[in-house]
């Protein structure tokens, strides 16, 4: 008899759990996955980016109408939003996507799934409904929750997370942000854009904080423009619950107290790992205020139980949850030491214009002590852009001190679209000349790739020593034409 009821059992449904779950089950593991919520899909599909991407584009398609006379057509005269039916059309999306997330999808793949609070019992068994699990390998991956700043008065005044915002049952007159990252940017956006009155306040002095201050400014002055305002340096004092409308007290940046007021506050002020009630203490899994630690394998100190996801708090991503989920499958199935490698990880904020990034952006590279060069393309120069209507954006590639890229930055539209050039240039090592000379159709976006290398390769090709060589050679000839001088 087998020493372990699973090859592999996995706590935690969502982006990281089912990679690991759908590969171990193909792969003929007997596979066990656990998840608390009655349904699978986790954060990225219920809460995350499924529904917020959604709630984008319909914001997206009423700010077109908005801007109907940009593009040369009628102005439109636009009723307000019922909230209900947004919402309705967001879980129109997720439950479409949930077919492909489904118990049923999974149990044919050949993984048993079960659901409830469970707890460890020992380093290898899991207390579930009653009953006891064992298996020879773990995985947790049980994401993250919003983190809620301790703030006076909070416990007491009522707010909303990304847990509520996706189902409202109307849409704020107006809505306080608490924190300026991603999340809190997209939601203002949208929202605004919807017709909610939106205020962000954000601690520190940029929003977007992981960003290039010259980027996420440039994110910023287009939320400005549209409505969005903004407490920046600014430290939230308390907050109270008026009824019908919440106070937040803000400190600005110069030392005044403002007290604001709306009717929803949304706490987006960063995440924190879903550590606690699995009795990882009781079993002597290590984890911190960030998460479960691992190793580049992501093995915990216990070397059979794994994290990954939000859960060991590197890198707060679906992909990134996904791509752990194919490191762990390769130690745990195929028993390869396979490692984590994040050096050109890739990842987007869904404003508009988008903000993709990959690899390093200046603020990473200055901290690792890399010496670097910056190479930037505007949209202004790029003809699908303007066509589009888009004036707002830049690309920037940084190359290190052998000229190799080490990272890109590109504010832009369909940014995340864009970056995927450069995941294949930097993962696959290309040659910025290769990129530089390959025929990209036109008119397209992502002309800019291939427009920014050669930025920097034309600085290569045209040394002022060719350029003087060329013009001395062809001046024998004569100019074909002078520009007339003005009288
Ligand atoms: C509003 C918002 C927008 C986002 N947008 C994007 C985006 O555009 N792109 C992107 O890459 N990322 C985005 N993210 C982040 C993304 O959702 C997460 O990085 C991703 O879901 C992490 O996957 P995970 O498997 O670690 O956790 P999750 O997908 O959250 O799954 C965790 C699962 O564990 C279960 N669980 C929790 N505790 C227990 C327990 N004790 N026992 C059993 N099961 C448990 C939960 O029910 C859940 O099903 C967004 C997040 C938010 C909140």
């Amino acid at each position: 008899m087998a020493k372990f009821d699973f090859d592999v059992g996995i706590l935690g449904g969502g982006s990281g759990g089912l990679t690991v779950a759908a590969g171990a089950a193909q792969l003929g593991a007997k596979t066990l996955l656990v998840d608390k919520e009655g349904k699978l899909g986790g954060d990225c599909l219920h809460y995350g980016c499924v529904p917020s991407k959604t709630l984008i584009m319909t914001a997206h398609a009423r700010h077109m109408m908005r801007r109907a006379r940009h593009y040369g057509l009628p102005e439109v005269d636009l009723p307000a939003v019922d909230f209900k039916d947004v919402a309705k059309r967001i879980q129109r999306v997720i439950g479409t996507i949930q077919k492909h997330d489904s118990e049923e999808r999974f149990c044919k793949l050949g993984v048993k799934v079960e659901y409830g609070e469970s707890t460890f019992i020992d380093e290898h068994s899991l207390r579930l409904n009653g009953k006891d699990y064992s298996a020879k390998n773990w995985i947790v991956a049980t994401g993250s929750s919003p983190s809620i700043p301790p703030i006076k008065g909070l416990d007491k005044t009522p707010f909303i997370t990304n847990r509520q915002i996706f189902s409202l049952d109307e849409l704020p007159k107006s809505m306080i942000i608490l924190g300026g990252g991603p999340i809190a940017i997209e939601m203002a956006q949208a929202f605004a854009r919807l017709g909610t009155k939106v205020t962000v306040i954000q601690r520190s002095g940029q929003i977007l904080g992981k960003e290039d201050k010259d980027m996420a400014d440039l994110v910023m002055n287009v939320l400005s423009g549209e409505g969005v305002t903004f407490y920046l340096n600014a430290s939230i004092e308390s907050t109270q619950d008026l009824g019908s409308e919440k106070e937040v007290v803000v400190k600005t940046a110069e030392g005044a107290a403002v007290a604001l007021r709306g009717q929803t506050i949304l706490a987006a002020a960063g995440r924190e790992a879903n550590v606690r009630g699995v009795g990882l203490e009781h079993i002597g899994v290590d984890f911190d205020k960030k998460g479960i630690r691992v190793d580049d394998r992501m093995r915990t100190n216990h070397k059979h139980i794994y994290a990954i996801g939000d859960v060991n708090g590197k890198y707060l991503f679906t992909h990134a949850a996904g791509y752990e989920g194919g490191i762990v499958i390769g130690n745990v199935i195929f028993h390869l030491p396979r490692k984590a490698d994040f050096t050109n990880l890739p990842w987007c904020n869904y404003t508009d214009p988008e903000l993709a990034n990959i690899g390093k952006n200046e603020k990473m590279a200055k901290a690792a002590g890399i010496e670097y060069s910056v190479w930037t393309e505007e949209f202004t120069a790029n003809d699908r852009s303007l066509a589009e209507g888009e004036e707002i954006g830049r690309i920037k590639m940084l190359l290190d001190a052998k000229e190799n890229p080490i990272g890109v930055q590109i504010l832009g539209p369909h940014a995340g679209e864009l970056v995927s050039e450069w995941v294949a240039v930097m993962n696959g090592k290309v040659k910025l000349s290769s990129l530089a000379s390959a025929i990209h159709p036109y008119p397209t976006l992502g002309e800019i790739n291939k427009k920014v290398a050669g930025n920097f390769l034309s600085t290569k090709l045209f040394s002022d020593k060719v350029r003087k060589g060329l013009r001395f050679l062809f001046s024998l000839k004569g100019r074909a034409c002078e520009p007339s001088t003005a009288k």
